[in-house]
């Protein structure tokens, strides 16, 4: 058995956490995340610290008919708005599945959205015993959970930390943590460049 404070040992700038090990299989580990809702998804189980606003973090993702093409094969153009939080996270998986060609048709996961992102930091030393950087985001692989604030819901940080959780499962040995993050970065690239050719998107996503 690895023990969790050297089996996880890599920060990136995003603070994505590779370990070189496999999945935890043990025991539940207590994060200190406390969840007031939980949502499931065809590839995640979503859960909302209490005073999380799901309305609001759909209006952070900022998905609308512009960004159908993230939809993939998860949903039809024609039904995919108006789409909730489930959809949308299924679609911006499944889509970055198909940019990084790493198809995990049978993935499951969890994303833990804090209220506050101080809480990260919180979470962080929980797991870890010590303090964790000004992360916005982190996915942790041998949880396989990734860990967000309402406050820094976007596709573009989202999906880079998605897309870690992709690399992470897809390779059996884990890559290089510069090659990971370099696939990571692509797919946040893809995303701003997704949001740049669709600037309108975000006024009509917050009428929704
Ligand atoms: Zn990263």
């Amino acid at each position: 058995m690895r023990n969790r404070s050297t089996a996880l040992i890599a920060v990136c700038a995003c603070a994505f956490i590779l370990s070189q090990g496999t999945s935890w299989a043990g025991p539940p580990i207590d994060d200190g995340f406390q969840p007031s809702a939980r949502i499931e998804s065809r590839h995640f189980s979503i859960f909302l610290e209490a005073g999380v606003d799901e309305g609001l973090l759909l209006q952070k993702l900022d998905i609308g008919p512009d960004h159908k093409i993230l939809a993939g094969q998860a949903l039809q153009a024609a039904s995919f708005f108006p789409a909730g939080l489930p959809d949308l996270l299924d679609a911006l998986f499944i889509w970055s599945c198909g940019v990084l060609d790493m198809n995990l048709f049978n993935y499951r996961g969890n994303i833990k959205i804090a209220k506050e992102p101080g809480r990260l930091k919180e979470v962080y030393f929980k797991l870890y015993g010590v303090a964790g950087r000004d992360e916005k985001a982190f996915y942790i692989y041998e949880l396989n959970t990734l860990y967000i604030s309402e406050q820094d819901f976007t596709k573009e940080i989202l999906g880079h930390e998605i897309a870690h959780a992709i690399i992470s499962n897809f390779f059996v040995v884990q890559p290089p943590q510069k090659v990971a993050e370099v696939l990571a970065g692509y797919i946040e690239f893809q995303l701003r460049k997704l949001s740049a050719a669709a600037p309108a998107v975000a006024a009509g996503a917050a009428a929704r």
